[in-house]
């Protein structure tokens, strides 16, 4: 390490904090130059701390100070110390009142940490440690205060003043206004917050399980306030969902929300008051897709949750935040899980999962989902801390079952109600509420890497049983070679020759069984490196579904044939399961043509990939007025593996083999089935107004899913049938469905019509920021050559900005992430473009700069030459001077380690 670079933290030195602050109260002047900060806050001697002298406040460098006093006392320049990061009090006493004034300037925070500007509003993003750089303060989650806060702004620009709690007072003085605030739960800094602006809002209410009435607002700029009716839906949904399923009610009397277009992330559970990234808030037929609806109902539901599982009982430290996050995640994934279609969901997560967090957990940033160290905690907001916390939060439920592990939230909520605590607090509570042994569970939170799980089945006809030899390991990850055994719930079934389930038997100590209606599961619980379970009662050679539900996060490997995997495909009762086998057989047949790619060899698509599509193609044609047929999950089982998933299974990663092999796939399946495609196609179009219902957005899924395939070959007819949807649509759904498959189609016929659809899309969205993102990652993510020319000359369009962190993602994310042939051009090229913009951006806002880099940090999984390039563009930022702790850990961990 070279000297001054940002040094580790890590979770062994934790220290109680050393002070405890009773009472905050703010005091913030909002002013177009400078913004004062005036904070009094109560301190008094933690009696768990060692006796320390001196006393150390975090703050940020540009804390401008103003007055330092202690009891009324201003001090002597002798009597305090302040550098970049702190302000230190000497010889304090055991109990004072510090009062101090900082100026600061929102205006010039591009970071968009802490107190910042976004369009004509000021708002705030604490969490992690932004709060320091609005005053000095204990900033760590394990400090909880009472806060009492007075806003203070001109009244034109700044009718609406915001900040948790409830409003207690206000009044008004010339051209100016105030409004004080008083949030009566104790909180950690990382959960205040405050907004002032010109804004709009709707209003709501709710009736809580004890009879309470609370107040629903919801806050946007005046040309968004069409667009928050869904958003208000989805929060008294939430809000009763989490009464019914946790027994938990809101606690203060008005909830608010507010929508923000600059924002680091996707919103923030600040106590009472939360702040939304527009994106995750805003929803209208025409301007929002299915998926986005969809995100803003999980969103909303994922930070309403926190109110308990984050702000009621928060984290000790940072390295606990899967506590908040992983707990949080599952219950905003079983929240849309009983909103809409269970397995889809469950898709959508895996899918998830293993395009973000698997990948993570095989690189260099690889972390358990408790960390034990880091350089920069922003960096540490994670798939791994969140879905695959998510998972580990799953996997108790699946253990434990739905009650028992009720019985454990409701003691974990009642026992750390106002507390900071660890994830073993946790694991204990589970424990303690059901007399369980979670001993061995506990290496979920401390081993990193993705577990993988060999199985093999013998039938034996005369004993009637089906030995399954079960074997997991984990792969060495950074800092960890070597890997204990893991305790997790393999959630099993077997089929008979007729598809149906076999009600089997297991030994007891082994055995959870869940029986639906016709489904039969048995979830055993494997916890040694090599174990044997032996399922009885099976009547007939079994074929196995195993991990049902995706049971555990795990890579799991059983040597299925083609003909077993088509088989679960129709048969299988778990839904979750159909999918993965059509998954597997697609993954199959893919790899195969991708050794013929490189062998050389004419490529031959099996037949088999196409029958079996054939026959989903056919259910979805002859069951198409029924109800109960998940048009949902028809679509996902039409989509063939992602490129970059089929990368992640290969020991080096052959980019452009691994396209053209499924680009051959698709073609042949597109080719054979053209008429079925376009029957579903027809079927599938409704002339009813949009409506975000799940059985709607089912239908659209499929209708697209098809039209994708109709415009693989891209003859006229069909192009002109995409211009019609593009053109004739009233969602946005359908609209940005047909843009993008008219902007990847390679044919002659559609090139005209692109352009001219690129340019009326442009023209007619121009005043819709969330539109116009989209607008950008459609033309990034486009396969076809020279887009890189494209992304290049979209940089300098009217509309782009890198301080917008959504439109920097825009342009940038799809590019990197979602386009493997462009992004890994043999010149380089694509490296250096993602180099520069993080480059650029890392003296911008460093938050969003580390997130752009994690496709560079995977070069070790690619050909020598293109690992070369790679390796070069990160070695050229971290030679940049002035690089931020945030984009400096992950580049030197990328290349450090050999
Ligand atoms: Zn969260």
């Amino acid at each position: 390490m070279k000297e001054g670079q940002p040094q580790a933290i890590h979770l062994k030195d934790y220290k109680v904090p050393p002070f405890l602050i009773e009472t905050t109260d703010l005091h913030v002047e909002l002013n177009e130059d400078e913004t004062f900060v005036t904070a009094t806050l109560r301190f008094t001697r933690n009696p768990d701390a060692e006796n320390e002298k001196d006393l150390m406040l975090d703050g940020g460098k540009d804390l401008d100070t103003r007055l330092v006093e202690i009891d009324g006392r201003e001090l002597l320049s002798n009597e305090y110390a302040i550098d970049d990061q702190s302000l230190t009090l000497f010889g304090v006493p055991d109990s004072f009142e510090l009062k101090t004034k900082v100026a600061i300037k929102p205006q010039e925070n591009t970071a968009l940490e802490g107190l910042y500007r976004s369009g004509d509003m000021f708002c705030t993003q604490c969490e992690a440690e932004g709060f320091r750089n609005i005053t000095w303060y204990l900033d760590r989650p394990d400090v909880m205060s009472v806060y009492r806060t007075t806003i203070d702004a001109e009244k034109k620009n700044y009718p609406i003043l915001l900040s948790n709690g409830n409003a207690v007072a206000r009044g008004e003085e010339g051209d100016r206004h105030w409004v004080t605030w008083e949030d009566p739960f104790k909180k950690p800094a990382y959960l205040f917050a405050l907004v002032a602006g010109n804004l709009e809002f709707i209003e709501g209410t709710f009736e809580t399980m004890s009879g309470r009435s609370i107040t629903l607002q919801i806050f946007t700029e005046s040309h968004n306030i069409d667009k928050v009716d869904y958003a208000m839906d989805a929060l008294k949904r939430s809000m009763r969902w989490d009464e019914e399923v946790y027994g938990r009610e809101y606690d203060l009397d008005i909830f608010m929300i507010v929508a923000v277009e600059s924002f680091n992330m996707g919103a923030m559970e600040n106590k009472g008051l939360n702040i939304f990234n527009t994106s995750c808030v805003l929803a209208r037929p025409d301007t929002t897709t299915d998926a986005g609806y969809e995100r803003v109902e999980a969103v909303v539901a994922h930070e309403y949750f926190h109110n308990w599982s984050g702000n009621r009982v928060t984290c000790r430290d940072w390295f606990q935040l899967s506590l908040k996050e992983g707990f949080t995640v599952f219950r905003d994934q079983s929240f849309s899980e009983d909103m809409g279609s269970e397995t889809v969901c469950r898709v959508d997560q895996v899918q998830m999962l293993r395009a973000a967090q698997f990948p993570e957990d095989a690189g260099p940033m690889s972390h358990p989902i408790r960390p034990d160290s880091y350089i920069e905690i922003n960096n540490f907001y994670t798939a791994t801390v969140y879905e695959k916390g998510a998972e580990v939060v799953r996997m108790y439920h699946t253990l434990l079952g739905e009650e028992r592990f009720r019985k454990g939230s409701d003691l974990y909520f009642e026992r750390h109600d106002g507390q900071a605590v660890t994830t073993e607090e946790f694991t204990l509570a589970m424990e303690e509420a059901n007399d369980a042994d979670l001993g061995q569970f506990r290496h979920w939170y401390s081993q990193s890497g993705t577990p993988q799980v060999t199985v093999t089945g013998e039938y034996d006809s005369d004993a009637k049983t089906f030995t399954l030899d079960v074997e997991q390991f984990c792969p060495p990850t950074p800092g960890q070679p070597e890997k204990a055994a893991y305790h997790m719930p393999l959630a099993v079934g077997l089929l008979d020759s007729n598809g149906d389930d076999i009600a089997f038997t297991a030994e007891e100590r082994d055995l959870a069984t869940v029986r639906k209606d016709g489904e039969y599961t048995a979830v055993l619980h494997l916890r040694e490196p090599k174990q044997t379970f032996v399922l009885g009662d099976v009547s007939e050679e079994p074929v196995p579904s195993l991990l049902r539900g995706f049971s555990a996060p795990v890579k799991l490997t059983y040597q299925y044939d083609r003909d077993q995997l088509m088989f679960l495909m129709k048969h299988d009762s778990d839904g979750f399961n159909r999918w993965e086998a059509g998954q597997r057989l697609a993954i199959d047949v893919i790899q195969e043509v991708v050794g013929q790619i490189q062998a050389g060899i004419e490529p031959m698509v099996d037949e088999r990939i196409v029958r079996a599509f054939e026959h989903v193609l056919n259910e979805a044609v002859e069951r198409n007025d029924d109800d109960g047929l998940d048009k949902a999950m028809i679509a996902l089982m039409l989509a063939l593996p992602s490129e970059q998933y089929l990368g992640e299974l290969s020991e080096i990663v052959d980019v452009d083999s691994i396209h053209a092999a499924r680009e051959e796939v698709r073609g042949a399946i597109a080719r054979q089935l053209s008429g079925l495609f376009l029957s579903v196609y027809k079927l599938n179009k409704s002339e009813e107004a949009y409506a975000p219902e799940p059985t709607d957005i089912a239908r659209r899924s499929l209708k697209n899913a098809a039209l994708a395939y109709l415009m693989q070959p891209s003859d006229t007819e069909m192009v002109s049938l995409c211009v019609e949807q593009f053109e004739g649509s009233d969602n946005m759904t359908d609209t940005s469905a047909a843009l993008r498959l008219l902007v990847n189609s390679a044919s002659a016929e559609a090139r005209d019509a692109k352009e001219k659809a690129l340019t009326d899309f442009y023209n007619r969205w121009a005043d819709e920021a969330l539109v116009i993102d989209m607008w950008f990652q459609i033309q990034a993510a486009c396969p076809l050559p020279n887009t890189l020319e494209r992304v290049d000359a979209l940089k300098q369009h009217e509309a782009y900005t890198l301080k917008n962190p959504n439109r920097a993602r825009a342009l940038i994310g799809p590019f990197c992430n979602a386009n493997p042939v462009n992004f890994h051009d043999r010149s380089g090229s694509g490296y250096r473009y993602l180099a520069d913009q993080v480059i650029e951006l890392n003296g911008i806002n460093p938050q969003v700069a580390a997130r752009m880099l994690s496709p560079l940090t995977r070069w070790r999984r690619f050909d020598p030459g293109r690992q070369k390039l790679m390796k070069a563009e990160l070695e050229r930022i971290l030679a940049q001077d002035d690089l931020s702790p945030d984009v400096f850990e992950i580049v030197s961990k990328s290349v450090e380690q050999e």
